[in-house]
């Protein structure tokens, strides 16, 4: 029989793993990129003896394909892609493919925030616990990847809405949507219902086997359920109501029922600070309830958990003031849960690549706490008209070094200094890690 061919549209690090299982698996691999692809990758690619083009895609080379994997970065509207749906020609994404050839236990996480945090606790408290888990999704390396080489029994998956976009029998034993709220909308006409059942595809091939865990105080979410009723065992988490199957809030404990088999957690052993975090650690642990993980080894992971980089990270102290990176804050809702968990009057930094902002849910915070704002973008109009009148001191710069600079002399001790941008980087950086990164460099030269 014939080696059935799979094209990999974009050869970036899930587009690399693919190639690699697709080798692996027999298999005719080609790998075609419209940009120029890093050096690095190349040299797998050449390695590995897999044919590849870049700044190009050779359509007689892409449309012969029995599979494609598009790259979660490329848009359904371009030619290429418009000419393969025309051509019948099955198009997926890494986790599909990928997903195909384990038999592993796969967790996965979605959700507008919180993604990275909550996947990064599941994979310390399955760890902790001596289970052999891999990490992957939109975190290290792609799932693909480690599909190939390794040979782990569970995966923690972190998926974005354009990985899910890309499924078709991808099925997660135990799904969980931290939350939905307005973003990406470019990607999906503009109508945010679009982006709600793409955050939904997570749960459209479970069964009552499978579980879906989700913000209960969550009205996008509860609103879609009651609409469109998925099949999954329901293990909702509020820190509002008390609920019979899933996790709730009571006296400053998290009681997590599943099948009348409660666990229960006092919120002080969390090391990370906001509501925010509250409820993605009520989703790790109800997770790890489901894979009867002791309570005394959940409660240390959580103890222990560090927070990723970029996230509320406390960087200094200077001068009894705070300084606190939140640069993947690129949305209202991010920087929200920042705002709510300062408690010490803030000078925030704000400010970049508005994605149609309305930041109306801000005002009680920024009125309560915050005693000066530091725009921080190419473009700061809308943060000035909108803040103008609320703080006593609102000022504009387009560098790091010189907002850092301004914060220290405005910030008097007891103050935080918070980078909680709400929105993208691309106007000043490269990208929000190298904006949190010239966020602490500048601290740290103070
Ligand atoms: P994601 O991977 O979904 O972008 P992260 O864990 O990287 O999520 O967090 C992104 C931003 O959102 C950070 O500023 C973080 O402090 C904030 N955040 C984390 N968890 C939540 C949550 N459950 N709800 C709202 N914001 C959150």
């Amino acid at each position: 029989m014939a080696r059935k061919r799979l094209v990999i549209l974009g050869a970036g690090e899930s587009g690399l793993g693919t190639a690699l299982l697709g080798k692996e698996k027999g298999f005719e691999v080609f790998v075609s990129d419209k940009g120029k692809i890093k050096e690095k990758y190349k040299d797998v690619l050449i390695n590995n003896e897999i044919e590849w083009e870049e700044l190009q895609h050779t359509e007689h080379k892409i449309l012969n394909a029995d599979v494609v994997m598009k790259s979660p970065g490329i848009p359904d509207n371009v030619s290429i892609v418009k000419k393969l749906v025309e051509n019948n020609i099955s198009v997926v994404s890494e986790i599909e493919l990928a997903s195909q050839f384990t038999d592993a236990n796969l967790i996965g996480i979605t959700g507008s925030n919180g993604k990275t945090t909550t996947t990064m606790m599941i994979h310390q408290i399955l760890t902790n616990a001596n289970f052999n888990a891999g990490i992957a999704g939109n975190i290290g390396e792609s799932f693909a990847k480690q599909v190939a080489t390794r040979n782990f029994e569970h995966y923690v998956l972190e998926l974005s809405s354009f990985q899910l976009d890309g499924i078709k029998n991808f099925k997660p034993h135990i799904a969980i949507i931290t939350n939905i709220t307005p973003d990406h909308l470019d990607r999906y006409d503009y109508k945010f219902e679009n982006y709600i059942a793409s955050k939904f595809r997570i749960a459209m091939n479970q069964t009552k086997d499978d579980y879906l865990i989700y913000d209960a105080d969550d009205q996008v979410i509860v609103n879609y359920l009651k609409m469109n009723p998925v099949q999954s065992t329901l293990l909702p988490f509020s820190l509002i109501i008390k609920v019979d199957n899933g996790a709730y809030l009571e006296n400053n404990n998290i009681k997590i029922t599943i099948e009348n088999n409660q666990i229960i957690m006092p919120t002080t052993s969390l090391t990370l600070e906001g509501k925010h975090n509250i409820k993605n650690a009520m989703a790790a642990s109800t997770v790890a309830h489901l894979l009867k993980i002791r309570k005394h080894t959940i409660r240390e992971s959580l103890e222990n958990f560090q927070g990723a980089e970029h996230r509320l990270e406390h960087v200094l102290r200077i001068n009894k003031v705070q300084y606190i990176n939140d640069s993947k804050a690129t949305n209202v809702n991010a920087t929200y849960y920042a705002l709510e968990s300062m408690d010490a009057p803030t000078v925030w930094i704000v400010g970049g690549e508005d994605k149609g902002n309305n930041y109306n849910g801000l005002f009680p915070f920024v009125n309560e706490k915050v005693k000066a704002i530091i725009c921080l973008g190419v473009d700061n109009r809308k943060l000035l008209q909108t803040f103008g009148n609320m703080v006593d001191i609102i000022v504009e710069t387009q560098f790091m070094s010189e907002a850092i600079k301004i914060a220290y002399k405005i910030a008097e001790a007891g103050d935080n200094v918070l980078l909680s941008p709400a929105c993208a980087s691309f106007d000043l950086f490269e990208n929000f890690e190298d904006r949190g990164r010239q966020f602490k460099e500048a601290v740290r030269k103070l």
